[in-house]
């Protein structure tokens, strides 16, 4: 067993001896929901706390990589949200190498939150998108930093090669090693309307592949795309929770200048939701999910300068409350209406979750 596992980590054990491994067991239900509802939400900062006894902060690495949806391999326009830093700082284009830019963000989140130890985040574009033996030494300047504790891997699931997938596990034999794959929505009309490139089945092959190494996977979901009511996202979060995923970060989909979507905002083509809307699809979404998965995110975080709308995406403090009063006025926390009404446990699990107390990383 390797470090992590965020099943493990919400194990009850039962003085009437009740199996803790199975969610159709009452007493595990009542409890799990219990203390679900106490905390609302199983947070990415206390699972890491309980990971390594310490407040652990991720540090965004640009490596400089590209995505097959812009490089022409699939296509050169990307998805319509995205702009030309594929969501990433920008570092790599300022020739800032990864160990700079790792330097440079622990001294800043070691002082702002008193982080004792750090993961490097390689989020811009896809970061498994490149030969493995480039990847190999990209991954291994990160874990060069004695203050590193482990990596996570932001990447499109028709990008992990079996082969990088290997290496990957190789690395998470003593580190702590998680792939965050886009999905944004369960839905293939959405998929092609967002210019994803690729649809759900090649999603789960990913997940199934680094499932199988035992690597622990967040899915990115986007709220609020366009076509989609609260049904199409509640849909998704169905979905998802019938997967074997770990993770998940939750974005809202805010507008960005020179992206296809900007131009769809202001032809009259797309509406931003409201804030009171954006809490509403949060609260309802996690009340669906298993109570282990691992809530990485709530919101996005736009960059002021490129954001055209909506104005109320930048004030991620209120944004938050705004969601916590959603889950309390309505009494929902994660896992409430878990497993979805009507969608019952995940296909082939026999009544049980999949739970795998031999697995690793969750
Ligand atoms: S997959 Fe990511 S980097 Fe590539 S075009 Fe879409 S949002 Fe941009």
């Amino acid at each position: 067993m390797r470090i992590g596992d965020p099943h493990l980590q919400v194990e009850i054990v039962h003085s009437d001896g009740a199996c803790s491994h199975n969610t159709s067991c009452p007493a595990r239900q009542e409890e799990t929901g219990r203390r679900m509802g106490e905390t609302l939400y199983r947070s990415f900062n206390s699972y890491l706390r309980e990971v390594f006894g310490c407040r652990v902060q991720k540090v965004t690495i640009d490596a400089g990589l590209t995505c097959p949806n812009r490089d022409g391999r699939l296509g050169t326009g990307g998805c319509i949200y995205c702009n030309e830093k594929g969501s990433g700082t920008g570092a790599a284009a300022r020739a800032l190498s990864v160990s700079r830019q790792l330097e440079q963000g622990i001294s800043f989140l070691a002082r702002k939150y008193k982080a004792e130890k750090f993961i490097a985040y390689f989020q811009s574009f896809s970061n498994t998108y490149a030969p493995l033996e480039r990847l190999r030494s990209l991954y291994a300047e990160a874990l060069e930093n004695p203050r590193v504790v482990g990596l996570s891997i932001g990447t499109r699931p028709d990008c992990v090669p079996d082969e990088i997938l290997d290496h990957l596990a190789d690395l998470a034999q003593d580190r702590l090693i998680w792939l965050e794959y886009g999905l944004q929505s369960s839905s293939e009309k959405t998929l092609a309307l967002i210019r994803r490139g690729h649809g759900l089945q090649v999603f789960e092959d990913a997940v199934l592949r680094t499932r199988r190494r035992h690597l622990p996977v967040c899915v990115h979901v986007i709220l609020g795309l366009p076509g989609e009511g609260l049904r199409e996202m509640l849909n998704t979060a169905r979905c998802l929770a019938g997967q074997d995923i770990q993770g998940i970060k939750l974005h809202l989909l805010y507008v960005v200048r020179g992206t296809v979507l900007h131009r769809w905002y202001e032809s009259g083509r797309y509406r931003c939701l409201s804030r009171d809307e954006y809490a509403a699809a949060v609260g309802e979404f996690l009340s669906l999910l298993p109570p282990w998965v691992v809530i990485q995110r709530l919101t996005g975080d736009p960059h002021r300068e490129e954001l055209v709308a909506p104005a109320w995406s930048l004030e991620k403090e209120k944004n938050l409350q705004a969601i916590h009063d959603y889950l309390r006025t309505n009494n929902l926390y994660q896992g409430k209406h878990f497993p979805a009404p009507g969608g019952g446990f995940p296909p082939g699990s026999g009544g049980t979750t999949r739970i795998d107390t031999k697995a690793s990383l969750g």
